[in-house]
Formats: C-alpha cells, sequence, structure tokens
C-alpha cells in the first residue's frame, strides 16, 4: 500500500541569556561539573524561583518572528517526574496556558513553498546531565551534573504539517536560522543548544485520519533527523504491510547503525501529574513591551533573501545559500560594501570561502580571511596583478596564514606574468618541446591546441595571462607553419 508520512517536530532552544531562568547562575557550556549551581537551581526546600525577565523576552520575541500570538496571561505549571537529573522531582514547564500559540514557518523544498503551522511555543527549564561511564573516578558508577539544571529553553512544538523526511530537516534549518537572525539561541546542535524531537506515523494515501505515531528523541543533526524518520517510516510501512500494528513508544535513533530502537512506551500528559505552579504568579504581558519588541525586531531571513534578489540582481540560488546564515550574509554584505560586484562576490562566498569554513568547522566570524581581504584579493585580479586561478591559491594561503592578498602575492612571486616578450620566450621552448604535437596542429588538429596552452601554463606554474598565452600561442603557431 503506498502512505503518506505525518510529522511533526519538538524542538527545543536553549536561549542565550547569561543566567538561569529561575536563579542568577550563569549558563555557560564549559564549566566543571556542579560548578554553576544554587539552593534555587539544586532544588533546595523552601527556596523560591524569580523569573528571568530576558528569557521571556526572548520568547516573545520569537513568537512575533514567526507570527504567532503572545497570551496576555500565561502560566508556568510543574512537570512532575523522576529521574536522578531532575533534583526538585519535578520541572517548571508552560501546560494548559503556553506564552505563545499559533503562527508558523514556510520552507521551500524542490521549487515548492509549504507553510508549516506552529501549535505552541513556551517556557521551561533543562534538567541536569547523567554522566555514565566515560572517564569518571569509578566507570562503574553513574554521575550527576546540575550545571545545565535551570537554563532557559524553548520548546517550540509544530503542527503535523510536514510530509516528508526531507521536509522536516528543511523546517528545522528554518528554524534554526530565524532563531539566529533574532539572537536567541546559537542553534549549535553538536552542543545541544538545539534539540530535536520528531513525531512520526503514516496513513494510507489519501486518508483523512491519523495513524498511530512513535516518537524519536535527541536527533542532534539536520542530518540525523533526516535519517532517523526515513528509517522509522520505512519500518513503520513494513509493520502495517505485514498486518500488525504500530505501537505508540517513543524510540531512540542510534546514528552508528542508522535504526530506530525502542525506549519506552510513550507517556500520558497525565503520567506527569502537571498542576500549576504554586511559587510563581502567572505571568501578565504588558502589550507596550510586545510592541516594542515587535519594533524592534531584526531583519528575518525570508525577507533578507528577497532583498538579496531585488538589490544585488542575484539568482534565488545564491541568495538562498547566502542568507541561510546570518553571519554569512552579514560577511557577503560588508564585501559587497567594498568590491560592489554582487554576483562576483556571491561565487567566492559560496565557493572559496564557504569551503575553507566547512574544512576548519569554523564559523564566518572565525574566518582569518575578513571581508576588507577579499575584496582587496578581487580587486588584484580586476588590475590584472592575478589570475583568477592563482587567485584561488592565494585565497588558500590568505586562509591558512591570515595575511593580506598583496603580503602573499609578493612573498610567492604570484604576480601575473602579462610581460609579452617573456611570454613568447617561454611558449617558442613549448613548441620546440613538442614538435609533433605542432605538426598536428598545422595537419588540422585543433584540439592540439588546448594542450599546448595547458602546457604553456604549467612552464609559468600558471602565472601566465590565460588571454595572452592563447593570443601570443596562436601567433607563434601561424608564424611556424608558414
Ligand atoms: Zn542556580
Amino acid at each position: 500500500m503506498e502512505y503518506e508520512s505525518v510529522i511533526g517536530l519538538e524542538v527545543h532552544a536553549q536561549l542565550l541569556t547569561k543566567s538561569k531562568l529561575f536563579c542568577s547562575c550563569v549558563t555557560v557550556f564549559q564549566a566543571d561539573p556542579n560548578d554553576h549551581t544554587c539552593p534555587i537551581c539544586l532544588g533546595m526546600p523552601g527556596v523560591l524561583p524569580v523569573l528571568n525577565r530576558l528569557a521571556v523576552e526572548f520568547a516573545i520575541r520569537t513568537g512575533l518572528a514567526m507570527h504567532g500570538q503572545v497570551a496576555r496571561v500565561s502560566r508556568f505549571a510543574r512537570k512532575n517526574y523522576f529521574y536522578p537529573d531532575l533534583p526538585k522531582g519535578y520541572q517548571i514547564s508552560q501546560y494548559e496556558e503556553p506564552l505563545i500559540e499559533g503562527g508558523g514557518l514556510s520552507i521551500d523544498v524542490d521549487g515548492t513553498s509549504r507553510y508549516i503551522r506552529l501549535i505552541r511555543i513556551h517556557l521551561e527549564e533543562d534538567a541536569g546531565k547523567s554522566i555514565h561511564g566515560e572517564n569518571l573516578a569509578d566507570p562503574s558508577k553513574s554521575y550527576v551534573d546540575l550545571n545545565r539544571t535551570g537554563v532557559p529553553l524553548l520548546e517550540i512544538v509544530s503542527e503535523p504539517d510536514l510530509r516528508s523526511p526531507e521536509e522536516a530537516r528543511v523546517y528545522l534549518q528554518k528554524l534554526k536560522s530565524i532563531l539566529e537572525y533574532i539572537e536567541v539561541c546559537d542553534g549549535n546542535m553538536e552542543e545541544g543548544s538545539l534539540r530535536c524531537d520528531a513525531n512520526v506515523s503514516l496513513r494510507p494515501k489519501g486518508s483523512e485520519t491519523l495513524g498511530t505515531r512513535t516518537e524519536i528523541k535527541n536527533l542532534n543533526s539536520f542530518r540525523n533527523v533526516q535519517r532517523a524518520l526515513e528509517y522509522e517510516i520505512e519500518r513503520q510501512a513494513e509493520v502495517l504491510d505485514g498486518g500488525g500494528r504500530v505501537v505508540q513508544e517513543t524510540r531512540l535513533f542510534d546514528a552508528n547503525r542508522g535504526v530506530t530502537l525502542p525506549m519506552r512506551s510513550k507517556e500520558e500528559a497525565h503520567d506527569y501529574r502537571y498542576f500549576p505552579e504554586p511559587d510563581l504568579v502567572p505571568m501578565r504581558i504588558d502589550q507596550e513591551w510586545v510592541e516594542r519588541v515587535r519594533q524592534d525586531l531584526p531583519e528575518l531571513p525570508d525577507t533578507r533573501r528577497q532583498r538579496f534578489v531585488t538589490r544585488y540582481g542575484l539568482p534565488d540560488y545564491d541568495a538562498e545559500v547566502l542568507t541561510a546564515s546570518k553571519a554569512l550574509a552579514d560577511y557577503y554584505e560588508a564585501t559587497v560594501r567594498l568590491y560592489n560586484q554582487p554576483k562576483v562576490v556571491s561565487n567566492w562566498v559560496m565557493g572559496d570561502l564557504t569551503r575553507e569554513l566547512n574544512r576548519q568547522h569554523h564559523t564566518p566570524e572565525q574566518a582569518p580571511v575578513t571581508p576588507t581581504h577579499l575584496a582587496d584579493l578581487l580587486r588584484l585580479i580586476d588590475e590584472g596583478v592575478l589570475s583568477g586561478k592563482i587567485a584561488k591559491t592565494v585565497f588558500e594561503a590568505m586562509y591558512r596564514t591570515g595575511k593580506p592578498a598583496k603580503t602573499i602575492v609578493d612573498e610567492q612571486g604570484l604576480v601575473q606574468m602579462t610581460d609579452s616578450a617573456a611570454l613568447e620566450a617561454v611558449i617558442h621552448k613549448v613548441l620546440a618541446d613538442n614538435a609533433s604535437q605542432v605538426e598536428d596542429y598545422h595537419a588540422g588538429k585543433q584540439k592540439v591546441f588546448g594542450f599546448l596552452v595547458g602546457q604553456t601554463m604549467k612552464a609559468t606554474q600558471g602565472k601566465a595571462n590565460p588571454a595572452l598565452v592563447n593570443k601570443l600561442l596562436r601567433k607563434c603557431l601561424d608564424n611556424t607553419g608558414q
């Protein structure tokens, strides 16, 4: 039977506040275990939580960026469960009255644009971390690190509007991009500041009723979101085709083997015995505050992408790639301000720069080649000092050393050969060394010409100006032919 997959994502984004959600402990990622804890985030008896105002503002900003409704009144709730890394025995979250409802974002897959609706966005505190095995004093024991306990998270829940693993990946990438643009989350999936759970079920194509879903936990990369869903869809289809029933459960993705495995049967909301948090009053949001946050919203990825097309005349593809990351788009615009040839800059940023960034695992801000350095390099090509080919080598050296183009060119003697007399001398030697090819050329084998161009470029270590080589080579060949 042919099935349609129905996918919804639940994303946890760690907010970039300096302190935790209900205490003043700092939220840094690198620290010794349990260094950043206090009686409040350790859940000592008698302490009271104090809400972090900036975390609420970040949640409002996110809600507005995704066109959601900011609730005038919302409330925190206790989500009760027992786990060693949850010292209070409950997590302060939001349940019946979340801060943001509705909204959505559009994604483009294969040239088709689709709007994915959001159910809600709410604020909650993170739990701690259990550490098993690893390099610990006693590997047979488990340890608990509570630095993460109480760190503010946004939970962003989509409607089950996604129809393929690829759409799920693109949705997550878009979400990350928006969070990055509005500067509420660094989007680092490796460090866990963006985490994703996926719900997926199948139904016969054309059917409107939902099938039984499974939830896949803790997907820590875009690629794994897609892989885990592809596997899970295949698995559910096999179960259904074999006449079986899909069991509602939580599954874990084993990235090494590329399979999902059952973890536990799915909890229902009542298992958590939610009730309103008695230590916090309901949150009343001042509309003026919301309006102020709305006014201060920066340009978002979709708008910026449109602007890149209209203002710089870039193809859609370039605009999309460049604006997917705010830092890359900033780098691009800074370079265009210094060297006003938008498409040329786009080619270098999407090509050579991105390749080096990926190779070195750098963000655009960490690139040793600054926009000023890149603009200077491009000017050297225009001035005829460098050929396009040598410029690529120079760029690599600039990236490795952090030195400006001019310095590299001087140090390595890479200036383009534009001296006709010197070049002619090289060509004469090439022709002498390749006498049989020259004969072939005169016998009408035009292909040989390209070979001779290549030999000349090689003899000059790529420094010759290719247009000049072509011109002089024709001239010399014609002379030898007479
Ligand atoms: Zn604390």
